[in-house]
């Protein structure tokens, strides 16, 4: 069997940082610390956190007043900031900058008297924390169909569309071309808000997926990047498995197969992708090689809130 690993695959810059900042706080104020949300989306990182002493929460009621918080890397609304501010927390923002950068362009486009078409998945941390910075103005488009049920004027020059970091190029993709058909004079925001991670990702798949037997993709099932990698595999015509790690291998899915494309999602540990292919090797002699299609070298440095924590510096007002 051939395994082909595609690269780029795994952490991204803003889990590193995220994952980086976790760390370093248990180093600084010890535990229990506190993390809104799943640090990063993908099982066995929290899972990993939990065992060091990392309680996890949905809800800032749940944080003890005056302990330390970490906001996650998907970035959270101000609502959830003022908040822990109120409950005298010490925050930490790991929110990855191609996050804020979304948060700021609705900040603005919002003062500028805009309505925000967010493409995304409603629901999702992200759009979440993004639509609680300008709730009046955001409006979620999650599909094509959902352009149609838009209600405003087809003629309005007040529109501008963002999109979540993490969906799949092409279903954006054919959701703005909606937005634009329906709304000629939308705006576009300056730069493109999917981010390099989730473009590179889906490039290195896309690059194998129409030649390969299946596509194993290494991640959580509430990894939006891991699953549009997955979605991806199989709008090309191949079969493909997202898969936490190894344990949930089926060796039935092997049967007669030739070659084995290996990917994982931003949030995915290497490790596990080691395993599963050691995994492939001793059961059905596979031979490993790689594939690189972009290569990345992107770095976030930690938040200032964080360095000025390690510093033994005063917290600013609002976290970053
Ligand atoms: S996937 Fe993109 S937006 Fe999300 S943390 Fe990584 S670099 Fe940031």
């Amino acid at each position: 069997m051939r395994i082909i690993l595609a690269n780029p695959r795994g952490f991204c810059a803003g889990v590193n940082m995220a994952i980086q900042c976790v760390e370093e706080a248990i180093k600084i104020v010890g535990t229990p610390l506190y993390v809104y949300h799943e640090i990063v989306h993908n099982r066995h990182v929290v899972e990993r956190f939990v065992k060091e002493g990392v309680i996890f929460v949905d809800d800032i009621d749940e944080v003890p007043a005056d302990s330390t918080v970490i906001f996650s890397a998907h970035g959270v609304s101000p609502a959830v900031r003022n908040a822990a501010k109120a409950r005298g927390c010490t925050m930490i923002d790991a929110t990855c900058p191609l996050v804020t950068k979304v948060h700021m362009e609705a900040i603005r486009y919002a003062r500028q008297g805009l309505n925000i078409l967010l493409v995304g998945h409603a629901g999702h941390d992200e759009v979440v924390g993004t639509v609680g910075e300008a709730p009046d103005s955001i409006t979620i488009v999650e599909s094509p169909e959902d352009v149609a049920q838009l209600p405003f004027d087809e003629d309005s020059d007040k529109l501008v569309y963002l999109t979540q970091t993490t969906l799949s190029m092409d279903d954006a993709n054919n959701i703005i071309s909606a937005i634009k058909k329906r709304y000629p004079n939308v705006k576009a925001p300056p730069s493109e808000d999917i981010c390099y991670a989730t473009t590179n990702r889906q490039h290195a798949v896309r690059a194998h997926a129409q030649d390969v037997d299946i596509v194993l993709v290494v991640g959580s099932r509430n990894s939006s990047n891991s699953l549009r990698l997955t979605e991806i595999s199989q709008n090309d015509g191949t079969t493909s498995y997202l898969v936490d790690d190894k344990s949930e291998l089926d060796h039935r899915w092997f049967e007669g197969v030739d070659t084995v494309l290996v990917t994982a999602g931003a949030s995915a540990p290497e490790h596990l992708v080691q395993e599963i292919v050691d995994e492939l090797r001793n059961n059905f002699g596979g031979v490993a090689e790689d594939s690189h299609v972009v290569e990345e070298d992107m770095h976030f440095e930690l938040p200032i809130s964080l360095r000025r924590l390690r510093d033994g510096q005063p917290q600013n007002a609002a976290a970053n």
